[in-house]
């Protein structure tokens, strides 16, 4: 019994709260600032003095500033909870941020959080046990040890406010030291602070919380209330449908129909008369799905980006909706962000066609589930209806799992959930096999349109969400900050299709719509094309961002 105490006695340690905040500010600086001390030094040369000096002084101030943020929170019952909290959280984000060079801004925040079971199954590598049992585990055994001095309170409060002016007075000193070099860095690289770990997911987290708690508040407001039918609509005697087709992750670079070498998108190619037409350089709103999303159905996009404004109103859906359109989304990947709130949807994985999935996910020829008979529907009574499909296309890391064994065409292609297991050509096969598989799900999609043209006029728009990197300058993924994202993020593969009747019915000059898609185009053009394809009229309206604008009578 003695003995045992004793044992225990002797591997406890006995520290004041800031002597444990002390220690863990210097674990973290040292250990989970990897990226951003790469960033900061990236131009400098390792062999001069004034490298080293700016490299202590940073690790000085990122100790500093964890120290003083931690201290106004802590006392010596929430110590060590905080700690551990933080110690778990840390060694995720370093995990996770080193294996895919991310920034945790609050946008990439917002997907980590709305990331499904089947998504963090794939993210997950057996590389994360040896980082987790070092940067978690261990910490956590160590601060399991400590025991927190007691002070008298008077001079607990005491040493507390003096130690709090002292990491602010070494915070300034530090800055100081390198003030002109730090400040014109981070001015040029604002997106940078997103690097200081754990500071930035504790941020990026609040700054989420913060604006779901507002947005929650408040209903999303109403636009478009003045939809009304256009004349073409109204007269519409044929059914017209259009299919818009989210696409996700896929990228213009390796697009066939873009002259990308490899044949990613033959059949697509092969459709005769009509043939598809493909915009060449589109950009998209952001460079993850939740922000894309919701932007490319509103009416303001990149050009005017405001994400609260977006994500506080109504979308395209609902202006349509308003002025007669059947809307339907049907989703197989992470729900459609609020841009179809109220209105019909469906999620592929609960229809459950038969041999389509497996473990949560479905192929996207689940999407096309049950065409004919709605087309058969569609028939019956005259109107439009935009049929949203929103796929689950590239969507990382584990594009070998997009697709079924047919479309292993490129090959050796990566079969691990962990890219960096793989070389950079069999993680572009991979990917460029799960895009020959959109091919084949789109091709399919205006076949059965094209075979069902007698009776419904018919419109296919697909266009990708945002691009992705595959190890070029060693990114990987996407959602880099829109600012610095490479162009291999933000540039995404468009096409559009129209059935002969939906041509007259619209009053789209295909051949001039053709020469328009040579041009560039963008997210933005999305939603002021669609309300001019369908003939709704709103003061909403711009025809500028209508891509048929100059191929309509
Ligand atoms: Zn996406």
């Amino acid at each position: 019994m003695f003995e045992a105490s004793k044992a225990r006695e002797r591997f406890t340690l006995n520290l004041t709260v800031e002597q444990l905040l002390a220690l863990a500010s210097l674990f973290w600086a040292l250990s989970a600032n990897r990226l951003f001390l790469q960033a900061a030094l990236k131009d400098r040369v390792a062999s001069e003095p004034a490298t080293w000096g700016f490299a202590v002084a940073l690790l000085v101030m990122l100790g500093a500033l964890h120290f003083l943020l931690m201290a106004l929170v802590s006392n010596r019952w929430t110590v060590k909870p905080l700690l551990a909290v933080l110690v778990v959280g840390t060694a995720f984000a370093t995990h996770f941020m080193q294996s895919f060079s991310v920034y945790l801004d609050p946008t990439m925040l917002r997907n980590v959080l709305r990331t499904d079971v089947a998504e963090a199954r794939e993210l997950f590598a057996w590389r994360l046990i040896p980082h987790l049992l070092l940067f978690a585990v261990l910490p956590l055994l160590v601060l399991w040890r400590v025991r927190i001095v007691r002070r008298p309170w008077l001079r607990a409060a005491a040493v507390r406010v003096g130690l709090l002016l002292l990491a602010a007075a070494v915070l300034v000193g530090a800055l100081l030291s390198v003030f002109q070099a730090f400040s014109s860095l981070m001015r040029n690289n604002k997106d940078m602070r997103y690097l200081i770990t754990p500071a930035n997911y504790v941020w990026s987290l609040a700054a989420v919380a913060t604006a779901q708690a507002k947005g929650a508040a408040k209903p999303r407001v109403a636009i478009g209330e003045d939809a009304q039918p256009g004349p073409r609509m109204a007269a519409r005697s044929k059914p017209l449908l259009v299919v818009m087709v989210v696409g996700e992750t896929a990228r213009a670079a390796n697009w066939q129909l873009n002259g990308y070498a490899k044949a990613t998108t033959p059949e697509l190619a092969r459709l005769g008369t009509p043939p598809v037409i493909n915009f060449k350089d589109v950009t998209s709103c952001g460079t993850n799905t939740e922000t894309s999303l919701p932007c490319m159905f509103a009416p303001i996009g990149r050009r005017d980006y405001e994400e609260s404004r977006i994500r506080g109103s109504q979308s395209l859906l609902h202006v349509l909706n308003r002025a007669g359109v059947g809307v339907l989304w049907r989703d197989n990947q992470s729900g459609c962000k609020g841009v179809c709130e109220g209105l019909p949807q469906e999620e592929v994985l609960q229809l459950n066609p038969p041999g389509l999935c497996a473990d949560g996910r479905c192929l996207d020829e689940a999407l096309l589930m049950g065409l004919d008979e709605r087309l058969k529907a569609a028939a019956a009574k005259p109107g439009t209806q935009l049929l949203v499909l929103h796929q689950l296309g590239n969507h990382g890391p584990s594009y070998f799992r997009r697709f079924p064994p047919a479309f292993k065409r490129f090959t050796p292609q990566c079969e691990h959930d962990d890219l960096r297991k793989c070389s950079t050509e069999e993680i572009v096969n991979a990917y460029d096999n799960a895009l020959l598989y959109t091919d084949h799900v789109l091709a399919r999609l205006i076949q059965q349109l094209q075979a069902a043209q007698g009776q419904v006029d018919s419109v296919v728009l697909y266009v990708s969400d945002h691009g992705e990197s595959l190890g070029e300058n060693n990114l990987f993924l996407h959602g880099l900050p829109y600012a610095i994202a490479p162009d291999l993020q933000k540039r995404v593969p468009m096409v559009m299709w129209f059935s002969a009747g939906a041509a007259a019915s619209t009053g789209v000059d295909t051949a001039c719509l053709q020469r328009r898609a040579a041009q560039s185009a963008a997210h933005d053009h999305l939603f002021h094309t669609l309300l001019g394809l369908t003939d709704v009229k709103t003061a909403l309206y711009e025809k500028d961002w209508d891509l048929t604008k100059d191929c309509r009578p």
